[in-house]
């Protein structure tokens, strides 16, 4: 299903007026987690200045320690829900456990599953009975072809609406949080009509880098970037180094905007 002999023409996903894949190229922007009102709204503000439609913000994390700050959760998803109302923005937030799909439905617009469930098969079955778009990242070690059924598992249960997200691969390099694979958007172009979307924040785990590797994805052919913005980095509860201030990301967008005629 996810193949282009399945389907020739690319997927174009509609939520109200946005458009994603097909020659559109959309951003989706915020803060790592969503950590109080202020932090938010503030970080919605830039987005929404800047011109992005979707505003980003995790309210379940997904952290490599247990001891680590793991989000606001219910009322994480209220204040994304207020920021909502605040600005008109499209709201994606991470799903982790098939029994809170029901209740960050209701919360958000676009359903993202992170890397470390991209093979969580329970997960992505539960995911094909909504009627929301699913944002699919790529998995830490994951073959495209690996990434390309993970998509499948949930178009197969009925839920065409899948947005794939290169998020960057494990590799030896430690100069780089990870390896972002920027041919994979040509070799997915190729392979499926499913519209795919770059991360350079989680990519490479540096803000310095999100402006080359955000120009780089948009010339290989994006319909998309996820950039983590945060209104004070340094004091971020989480991936802090690779969030961009939100005068970086608004000046970010201009020059985007300028190569490649961005909405
Ligand atoms: C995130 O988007 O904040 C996140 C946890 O991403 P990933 O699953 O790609 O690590
Ligand atoms: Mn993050």
């Amino acid at each position: 299903l996810a193949g282009r002999d399945f389907r020739q023409e690319d997927t174009v996903i509609r939520i109200g007026d946005v458009e994603i894949g097909g020659g559109q190229i959309q951003v989706f922007s915020g803060p790592c987690a969503v950590e109080s009102w202020e932090q938010l709204l503030e970080a919605a503000l830039a987005v929404k200045k800047a011109g992005a439609r979707i505003l980003r913000g995790g309210a379940f994390k997904p952290r490599s320690s247990p001891y680590a700050f793991q989000g606001l959760e219910e009322q994480g998803l209220k204040l994304l829900a207020r920021a909502r109302e605040e600005t008109g923005l499209l709201i994606v937030t991470e799903v982790m456990d098939p029994r809170s799909i029901d209740l960050i439905a209701e919360y958000s617009d676009i359903l993202q599953v992170g890397a470390r469930n991209m093979q969580n098969f329970h997960l992505l079955r539960e995911l094909s009975k909504i009627n929301k778009p699913i944002l699919l990242k790529r998995g830490l070690s994951a073959t495209i072809e690996e990434w390309l059924m993970a998509a499948e598992y949930i178009m197969s249960g009925g839920n065409y609406d899948v947005i794939l997200c290169e998020r960057g691969i494990r590799t030896f390099e430690t100069a780089t949080r990870n390896t972002l694979d920027l041919s994979a958007i040509p070799v997915i172009k190729s392979l499926s009509h499913l519209p795919i979307i770059v991360d350079p924040s989680h990519g490479c785990g540096k803000w310095q880098l999100v402006r080359p590797m955000s120009m780089a994805a948009l010339a290989a052919g994006a319909d998309g970037l996820m950039i983590e913005v945060h209104p004070n980095p340094a004091e971020a509860l989480c991936d802090g180094p690779q969030s961009l201030k939100p005068h970086k990301f608004v000046s970010l967008m201009d020059e985007l905007r300028g190569v490649a005629g961005l909405m």
